[in-house]
């Protein structure tokens, strides 16, 4: 009998091991990212929009708030500095995004932009987008902003590496210019 078949089989095991590995840490740190609390019914009763019209409490620090947006720390930050920038009208997630959304993606961006300076962080060494559906972790719109990303565990680096479930913000603003209105 050959053992190459055999070895053929052990490869093939410990890869699909490795990537439902993988699967699962992303699902993991997601659970952990944003909130535990997920909304199947949108908008009435999203706890981001609540946070965002400084409804019922505890509410987080809001460091930044326009008309537009607001900006807080992430509730279960993957690094010393994690933010997110929500906007005020409820949007699902970027899924539903489309031209239209291009100049407040662009505001919320350079908004957190600015908010990392003001904290002497350089915005070009922070890892800076959207989770897209079905990773997301609040069905809320939500602009991840993190830094250093040599403080992420593995689950985080995951999480937030640039892939079909994490888009950084200059990939997302490229693409909804495709998009139609
Ligand atoms: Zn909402
Ligand atoms: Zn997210």
């Amino acid at each position: 009998m050959s053992l190459l078949p055999e070895t053929m089989l052990k490869r093939k095991k410990i890869y699909v091991a490795c990537l439902s590995g993988l699967g699962l840490l992303v699902l993991l740190s997601l659970y952990k990212t944003g909130s535990v609390k997920t909304t199947s019914s949108g908008a009435q009763d999203c706890f981001f929009c609540d946070f965002a019209h400084h409804k019922q409490g505890p509410p987080p620090i809001l460091e930044v708030e326009t008309n537009e947006f607001v900006i807080f720390k992430d509730k279960y930050p993957a690094a010393k500095y994690h933010y997110l920038a929500i906007p005020k009208e409820h949007l699902d997630s970027f899924s539903v995004l489309n031209k239209s959304h291009v100049g407040l993606v662009r505001r919320m961006e350079s908004g957190m932009k600015e908010f990392l300076k003001s904290k002497k962080v350089d915005p070009e060494k922070a890892i800076i987008g959207f989770h897209i559906p079905p990773f997301i972790s609040v069905k809320h719109l939500h602009l991840h902003a993190i830094y250093p990303p040599s403080d992420m565990g593995l689950g985080n680096k995951i999480s937030f590496m640039s892939s079909y479930w994490f888009k950084n913000s200059n990939d997302a603003l490229r693409e909804l210019e495709k998009r139609e209105l």
